[in-house]
C-alpha cells in the first residue's frame, strides 16, 4: 500500500528549511556564503520583508564586512533599477 509522498519541497518549505538552518548554524558566514545569500537578502529588503530576521547571519556579516556591504548596496541599486523597468507606465 505504497502511498508515495511527493518528494519535492515547495518554496515555502525550502524557506522554512533555510530559516532553520540559518538559525542552527552558530558560526559566522564567510564572504562566499554571504554572497550566495545576498540576492535573496536584497530582494527581501526591497520587498520590505524582514530580511535581517530571516537571514540573521547575512545581516551580521554585512554589518562587519565592508566588501560584502558594498556588494549588497550595488545589488540593491541594480534590483531597484530592474523594478523601475518592470513597473508599468502609468
Ligand atoms: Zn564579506
Amino acid at each position: 500500500m505504497g502511498e508515495r509522498k511527493p518528494n519535492i519541497l515547495g518554496p515555502r518549505q525550502i524557506e522554512q528549511l533555510l530559516d532553520k538552518v540559518a538559525r542552527t548554524l552558530p558560526q559566522e558566514l564567510t564572504c562566499d556564503e554571504c554572497l550566495a545569500e545576498l540576492d535573496r537578502f536584497a530582494e527581501m529588503t526591497l520587498l520590505g520583508q524582514p530580511a535581517e530576521k530571516a537571514m540573521p547571519l547575512v545581516a551580521q556579516h554585512l554589518a562587519m564586512c565592508r566588501d560584502c556591504r558594498e556588494e549588497f548596496e550595488a545589488l540593491l541599486r541594480a534590483l531597484r533599477a530592474m523594478q523601475a523597468e518592470e513597473a508599468p507606465d502609468a
